[in-house]
């Protein structure tokens, strides 16, 4: 096997146990002589690997008992529809805040789907020196005025994480597609919170939902019964087939992130990761980020070279060293290193010694 650290933003790369053991069981699962992909979701060893994988996540992320966990398909996007669908209701309003790429499609998503329903969208990026910022604005109003605010404190794309609270009178709808488990969060100051799984998960396909079991029972659009929370729930995300090999093996994920002193333990890490690549960024005077300190991600760091003519050469010599999927997405370019729970911190090294000797071989 060729040994590559991969910065893929997503799919991103998996921990290397948990693919260990599915490589193991991919044939003979549970002793049963089939792969999990080939046996019911309905029967005992299935629902008990279930029921098992949500315990799991209740207890990494300390979710309490008046919150539904739902394992759902279609992704992230799926839930940009499904957050709509369940909560706007056909004359509701909805507070959507902008911070990058993903918040501003949710945005749209929910333009496209509200009908006679009201979508407000703030953009809360202001440029601070430059560099982008994060300015939440002081939330007052009626509890009535909004059915939910949306707002993604992760933005996969531009580097830019929210790391305050909101404050407001409303639900607040969390995308933590590319950040769920990456720190501790108190769950109880979330309406929802959702993530499609192919970043700090599992594979494609699946989403999580962590939903407050009271907000099942507001008003709904008329709806798929796929992207039905409340009929998910009411079936144990098991209404359809759900997406079985991802659930298997996001539950190998939980198992795996238990096992190395869950949420805590990984937070630790990532915020060396983090620090560490960042100190190279800054002390170089060869590679620049864009975003204030405040509202750097911890997930995705995003980074310039002085000379954009070296882009091309400086993804080859890295794929070349093994450090590969470095290129920044194609809307705003660059470079854009994505280091979720699964990257080591060997990882984090090898890429700064490489950076570090890029920038001198192409004079700083
Ligand atoms: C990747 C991502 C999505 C989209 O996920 P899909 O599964 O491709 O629909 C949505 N939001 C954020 C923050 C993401 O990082």
């Amino acid at each position: 096997m060729s040994a590559v650290f991969n910065f893929c933003a997503g799919p991103a790369m998996l921990p290397a146990p948990v693919m260990k053991k599915a490589q193991e069981e991919l044939l003979d699962w549970n002793g049963q002589g089939v792969s999990v992909m080939e046996v019911s979701h309905r029967g005992a060893p299935f629902i008990e690997m279930a029921k098992s994988s949500e315990a799991c996540l209740r207890e990494l992320m300390n979710i309490p008992d008046n919150y539904h966990v739902l394992f759902m398909h279609g992704g992230g996007r799926g839930q940009f529809s499904a957050v709509v669908n369940n909560f706007l209701g056909n004359n509701g309003r909805a507070l959507y805040l902008v911070s990058g790429q993903w918040s501003k499609a949710a945005a749209e998503e929910a333009q496209k789907l509200a009908g006679e329903a009201q979508i407000d969208v703030l953009n809360i990026v202001k440029k601070d020196n430059g560099l982008n910022a994060v300015e939440l604005p002081v939330f007052s109003g009626s509890a009535e005025q909004y059915r939910y605010l949306h707002y993604c404190p992760n933005e996969t794309v531009d580097g830019i994480e929210i790391f305050d609270d909101i404050d407001c009178p409303w639900p607040v709808i969390a995308d933590m597609s590319s950040n769920i488990m990456s720190r501790e969060i108190d769950v109880s100051r979330f309406g929802l919170i959702y993530a499609g799984a192919q970043k700090n998960i599992g594979p494609s396909g699946l989403a999580i939902v962590i939903v407050r079991k009271d907000l099942l029972s507001l008003p709904q659009l008329t709806q798929s019964s796929i992207m039905d929370y409340r009929l998910t729930a009411e079936n144990d995300s098991m209404y359809n087939t759900p997406p079985t090999f991802a659930w298997y093996l996001a539950a190998q994920v939980f198992d795996w992130l238990k096992s190395i002193g869950g949420v805590k333990a990984i937070a630790a890490i990532n915020a060396e990761k983090a620090r560490r690549l960042y100190a190279c960024i800054d002390d170089s005077g060869f590679y620049k980020n864009g975003v204030v300190k405040a509202n750097r991600s911890q997930m995705n760091v995003t980074f310039q070279l002085a000379d954009e003519s070296l882009d091309k050469a400086f993804l080859q010599e890295a794929e070349a060293a093994g450090l590969v999927a470095l290129k920044g997405h194609r809307i705003v370019g660059g470079m854009r290193a994505s280091i979720y729970n699964a990257m080591p911190l060997e990882g984090i090294d090898a890429l700064v010694s490489f950076m570090n000797s890029f920038a001198a071989k192409h004079g700083r």
